[in-house]
């Protein structure tokens, strides 16, 4: 027997008893003739305390940092008790022990507080994960992961696991794939989802199915990202949205009461696509603060809905009348920001990575008076108007940023967030979700996102969300093709909404689905809006349109992020902190040396010849 407790169990209560410890040696604090060691394991540390006798011992053989080691003794009540662990009130008052193995020395700090940089950690992460910072990432992630499976089991979803050497499964990115010997010149696809899995199941008549599952995306790294990554994955048959709805806001909120312990009771709120773009400026809103857009003037195709308010900023200001767009903000209590405050804004705005040329604001000073840094073309009364429209109150400052369509409306809400951080209004323990409804069904790919190339519609979702039926005659009778590309969202296709919905979390997605197409004819149909020919059709999703020819019923679902819902519930940036063996920001595991060379016999055996430019 290696050991009779954990080093996280005893208490006063086991004084006197003879108990048998293993674990790994954290510090060790020689005072006179006698030692403390710190033993520690997955469950906690305890004091093992070695008497004059044993002190030879350990002059002989030396304990080091993170030694594995067995010490046998009798637990006794600590004379100066530690009240910062569950441990802190005994100690083990060792009778023999024997070293099970050394250690070299490592090369951080195994403590909270680690020495260790970003790289060394990654690459002895079998040492990092020692740590307890990162124990309890893991143990919250397995928390949520408990917690999703019992939800599923108890609402009749069936864990059923599809295939990692596949076909393609479009999700927007590159496909990563492997090679197959046994058929030389063909290759799987991994999967960027199981998402014509989960419907073939449909088919299949497993109503409802769900994975926890990895994910395979080959994407320009962006921040925070994986090329493996994973997805409560979930789907289900005779469902319309809102059943959807329903279901999956209610997994969300047990999660929150499992893993949080938060009683998450009122409706999730909803809005619609167009609403947060108007509202926030992108897609996933934050919604724990205000501080709403006010869309001053914007292209008229853009969002067709809304009326314009360009008449507030008529007049001789050069730069509002060139711009395609001008957006306000009103930050409250800010109207006393000095020139230093007001400056620094500035060039915040005109970092690259925000992309504007200035900044415009309009002080709404406390006794009803205005001061702007464009005094001089517009009135105080029409420097009123504006900033009534943008809600402003007496003591608060209208931030209005001006340029092209895409960039303002990005920059400015940008620009919401972070005066959003400053003013302490992103709180960290607040959870508050949003569902986005009513997406477009197409984007239109300026630039090639999946090796598909550049200048054509792309699905916004994947290519199996079905269209509203208000809109479907709108795809099956117009022409993908965009004759002038400055001017694609003005063709029919920019305005398709699709029965998709997100679910977002402190301006996080975390989940995103959509009720399927599940009759062949309109599937066709989707896939040649897509710019598809009836053979490629055939070639890449024929089992798919084939399946729907057999009783497919109407279906719907639905993937959380599961690796991003975990850093949101734990508190962190980073995904990276909450998977055990993360991949770096270039995609590169550092512990394993992956990517790398094979050997020339693998390429031969696969039948392929490098052909590095
Ligand atoms: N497969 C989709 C995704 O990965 C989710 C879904 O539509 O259910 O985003």
């Amino acid at each position: 027997m290696y050991r009779s407790h954990t080093c996280g169990e005893l208490r006063i209560s086991h004084i006197g008893n003879t108990v048998t410890l293993a674990g790994w040696v954290q510090t060790v604090r020689k005072f006179g003739s006698i030692t403390f060691v710190d033993l520690r394991d997955r469950y906690g540390i305890t004091q093992l305390l070695f008497g004059e006798e044993l002190n030879k011992q350990l002059d002989e053989n030396p304990l080091g940092r993170e030694f594995v080691v067995q010490a046998t003794g009798k637990v006794n009540e600590r004379s100066s008790k530690n009240a910062n662990i569950p441990t802190g009130d005994i100690e083990l008052l060792v009778e023999s022990f024997s070293i099970l193995n050394k250690s070299a020395v490592p090369p951080f700090t195994i403590q909270d507080d680690t020495d260790g940089g970003d790289d060394l950690r990654m690459k002895y992460r079998f040492l990092d994960l020692r740590r307890n910072a990162v124990k309890k990432n893991l143990e919250l992630r397995y928390a949520v992961n408990r917690s999703a499976r019992n939800y599923l089991h108890e609402n009749n979803f069936m864990d059923i696991e599809t295939p990692f050497l596949i076909k393609s499964t479009p999700e927007g990115a590159r496909d990563f794939v492997v090679p197959s010997r046994m058929n030389p010149g063909q290759f799987y696809a991994l999967p960027q989802s199981p998402q014509t899995f989960k419907q073939l199941l449909m088919v299949s008549g497993y109503d409802r199915y769900y994975q926890i599952v990895k994910c395979f995306r080959d994407e320009d790294l962006r921040a925070d990202r994986q090329p493996e990554f994973t997805q409560i994955d979930c789907e289900m048959c005779f469902v319309e949205q809102e059943d959807i709805l329903n279901m999956f806001e209610g997994l969300i909120k047990r999660i929150f009461k499992d893993v949080k312990g938060i009683d998450y009771t009122e409706a999730v709120e909803r809005m619609t696509w167009e609403e947060a773009m108007w509202q926030y400026g992108n897609d996933k809103p934050d919604i724990r603060f205000g501080m709403k857009l006010c869309n001053l003037k914007f292209p008229a195709h853009t969002f067709p809905a809304k009326e314009s308010l360009s008449s507030l900023i008529a007049g001789d200001f050069a730069v509002f009348n060139d711009a395609e767009t001008v957006i306000a903000i009103a930050v409250p209590g800010c109207a006393e920001y000095t020139r230093k405050q007001t400056d620094e804004l500035t060039e915040w705005v005109k970092r690259p990575q925000i992309g504007m040329k200035g900044l415009v604001f309009i002080k709404c000073n406390a006794d009803g008076t205005y001061k702007s840094s464009v005094d001089k073309f517009y009135s105080e009364e029409k420097l009123k108007a504006i900033a009534d429209a943008a809600g402003a109150k007496a003591g608060d400052l209208v931030l209005i940023l001006a340029g092209t369509e895409e960039r303002t409306r990005k920059a400015t809400s940008e620009l919401r967030l972070e005066m959003g951080k400053r003013l302490g209004l992103r709180k960290a323990d607040e959870f508050k979700l949003l569902w986005v409804l009513d997406f477009p069904l197409f984007e239109f790919a300026l630039e090639d996102q999946d090796g598909g190339g550049a200048g054509r519609w792309v699905a916004r979702h994947h290519p199996f969300t079905s269209p509203k039926p208000a809109h479907i005659e709108t795809m099956i009778n117009n022409s993908p093709k965009v004759a002038d590309l400055d001017k694609y969202l003005e063709h029919p296709y920019a305005g398709i909404k699709a029965n998709a919905y997100d679910m977002v979390l402190n301006g996080n997605e975390i989940g995103g689905g959509s009720i399927r197409i599940f009759q062949r004819e309109l599937q066709e149909k989707m896939f040649a809006a897509l710019g598809m020919d009836a053979e490629e059709q055939q070639h890449k999703f024929g089992f798919l349109l084939g399946a729907f020819e057999y009783g497919a019923p109407p279906h719907g679902g639905i993937a959380f992020g599961f690796d991003r819902l975990c850093s949101i519930l734990g508190g962190s940036e980073s995904i990276r902190d909450f998977i055990a063996f993360p991949k770096n920001n270039s995609g590169r595991d550092v512990m394993l040396d992956a990517p790398s060379e094979i050997a020339e016999k693998q390429f031969d055996e696969l039948s392929i010849k490098l052909n590095l430019k």
